[in-house]
C-alpha cells in the first residue's frame, strides 16, 4: 500500500524518494509500504513508537538496508538496485549518519574521528586535520581535539559525532535518535548545533525521534505508525476523515 498523501511527497525537488517499502526481518514486518521525500535542504523529523519502523526506514534511505519490496530513489540513481561498492561510497561522499550512541572509533582521538572520512575520501593528513579542527570549532568541542571518546560527556561525543557526519558536507544526514542517550540540555545544545550547521551548508536531515520536543526543531514532521508513514499522528487523521464525512 502506498499512502496517498500529497503532503509526504514533493515530486521532482526530491532529494530521497522512497515509495512502497516493506522490509520484514523473519516474521516482524518492520516496513509494510512505506513512502516519503526526503526534500533537499529540509531537516524532517520522523516519529513514532518505539518498534514502528523508524530505523529501519532510515536504513532504507541511506543505503544501509536494502528493502524487500519498494524503491528508495537518490536523483535518479535507485539505491534499492545499486551495487553494494556504490553505497559505500554514497555514505562516505554524500551521506553522513548518527546514531543514538555516537559510535565513535573509541581508539582514536576525536580530531582523528573528524577527520576519518576525509581521509578515507583522499584528502591529505593535513589539510584532513586542518578541516577536522574547524568542524570541532563548529560544534563547541575543539577544546575535546585530543580526547578519546571514553575521556569525552556524552553530549560532547554526539557534538563529535555531528562533526565527523558533517565534516565531508554532505547532501544528506541521517540522525537516529542523535539526543536519545543525553539529558535534556545537552540534547537541546547538540540539536541547536545540528540544525545550525545544517542550514548553513544546505544539508538534509533525516532526524529520528520519539520526543516532541526534539522534533519541534524540524521544519516538518511526519508519523510513522506500524510501518507506515502518515502526515499526522492517528487523532488527527481520524478527526480529519470524520470532518471529510460529514
Ligand atoms: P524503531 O526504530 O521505530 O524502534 P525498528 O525499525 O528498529 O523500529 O524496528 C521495527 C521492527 O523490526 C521491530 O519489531 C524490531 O524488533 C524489528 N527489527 C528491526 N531490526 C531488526 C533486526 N536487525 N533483526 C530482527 N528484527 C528487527
Ligand atoms: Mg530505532
Amino acid at each position: 500500500m502506498i499512502t496517498p498523501d500529497e503532503r509526504l511527497f514533493t515530486g521532482e525537488a526530491a532529494l530521497i524518494t522512497a515509495r512502497g517499502l516493506k522490509k520484514a526481518y523473519g516474521r516482524a514486518e518492520a516496513l509494510r509500504g512505506a513512502s516519503l521525500d526526503l526534500r533537499a535542504g529540509e531537516i524532517l523529523a520522523v516519529t513514532g513508537a518505539s518498534g514502528s519502523g523508524k530505523s529501519t526506514l532510515l536504513h532504507c534511505l541511506a543505503g544501509i538496508v536494502r528493502p524487500d519490496e519498494g524503491v528508495v530513489a537518490y536523483g535518479s540513481e535507485h539505491l534499492d538496485h545499486s551495487p553494494e561498492e556504490r553505497l559505500s561510497e554514497l555514505r562516505r561522499s554524500d551521506f553522513g549518519v548518527v546514531f543514538q550512541f555516537g559510535q565513535l572509533i573509541p581508539e582514536l582521538t576525536a580530531l582523528d574521528n573528524v577527520a576519518l572520512p576525509l581521509l578515507l575520501a583522499g584528502t591529505r593528513r593535513g589539510p584532513a586535520h586542518q578541516k577536522a579542527r574547524e568542524w570541532l570549532e563548529r560544534f563547541g568541542v575543539r577544546g575535546q581535539a585530543g580526547l578519546r571518546p571514553g575521556e569525552m560527556s556524552g553530549g560532547q561525543s554526539q557534538c563529535v559525532a555531528l562533526a565527523r557526519a558533517l565534516v565531508t558536507e554532505p547532501k544528506a544526514v541521517f540522525a537516529d535518535e542523535p539526543t536519545g542517550a543525553l539529558d535534556s540540555l545537552a540534547g537541546e545544545q547538540v540539536m541547536t548545533a545540528l540544525v545550525h550547521t545544517a542550514r548553513e551548508i544546505g544539508t538534509a536531515v533525516l532526524l529520528i525521534t520519539h520526543d516532541a520536543q526534539i522534533a519541534a526543531y524540524a521544519d516538518r514532521e511526519v508519523w510513522l505508525r506500524d510501518g507506515v508513514v502518515h502526515s499526522a499522528p492517528a487523532d488527527v487523521l481520524a478527526r480529519e476523515a470524520a470532518r471529510r464525512e460529514v
